[in-house]
């Protein structure tokens, strides 16, 4: 009981159409597995995840992906408005490995403009990686500034401000299980 309404509290910030059910994500992220698995096969594999946006959508793809991995973490902060980053990038917790010579897959929960990821992907290539790849599970590529390129996506979305599944509005709404529209007034009061 107490449980239910807990989630009605949850819910009631988002828009009543869900964007992305729970079974779309689950079976997209299966699809996804299956293809890196397929992609990576015999090769030094080092999946990144960044935190903390990413850590659901991690945590189901890296199960999706039947090949031998070390797992990694890095947290990062971009500077900018709750719903808007500016691309100005701070690392707040850095990789516990070297990863030069290995073959990374990083994988993110959205790519919006493409800052966060294009100084991403300078800096850990300038680590010597034997390659990196890029995973994401949303794309608004309506928002692009840099001309950023993922290697695997998820969906495709519009733009519009979404959360749950790892994505958060002031930290809120990283546990809903679907992921949906917040609604404006949320974050416009
Ligand atoms: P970018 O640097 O590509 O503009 O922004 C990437 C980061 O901004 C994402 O990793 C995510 O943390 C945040 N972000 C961008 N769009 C959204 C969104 O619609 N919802 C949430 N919760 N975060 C977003």
């Amino acid at each position: 009981m107490s449980e239910m309404i807990e989630k009605r509290n949850m819910y009631k910030d988002i828009e009543d159409e869900m964007l992305l059910t729970k079974e779309q994500i689950a079976k997209r992220v299966r699809e996804m597995g299956a293809q890196i698995t397929k992609d990576f096969a015999g090769k030094d594999l080092t999946v990144i995840c960044i935190l903390k946006g990413a850590v659901v959508f991690f945590v189901d793809l890296i199960r999706e992906i039947d090949l031998p991995m070390s797992l990694d973490f890095m947290a990062i902060s971009s500077y900018g408005s709750a719903t808007k980053s500016s691309g100005v990038v701070r690392i707040l917790k850095d990789l516990d490995k070297p990863i030069n010579g290995r073959h990374v897959l990083v994988v993110e929960d959205i790519v919006d403009s493409g800052m966060t990821l294009s100084f991403l992907k300078e800096n850990l290539l300038s680590r010597g990686a034997a390659s990196l790849h890029i995973v994401t599970l949303l794309d608004k590529p309506e928002r692009r500034r840099v001309p950023l390129k993922a290697d695997y996506y998820g969906f495709t979305i519009p733009d519009a401000f979404v959360v749950g599944y790892g994505l958060d509005y002031d930290e809120l709404y990283r546990n809903l299980p679907d992921i949906g529209i917040l609604k404006p007034e949320v974050y416009e009061k």
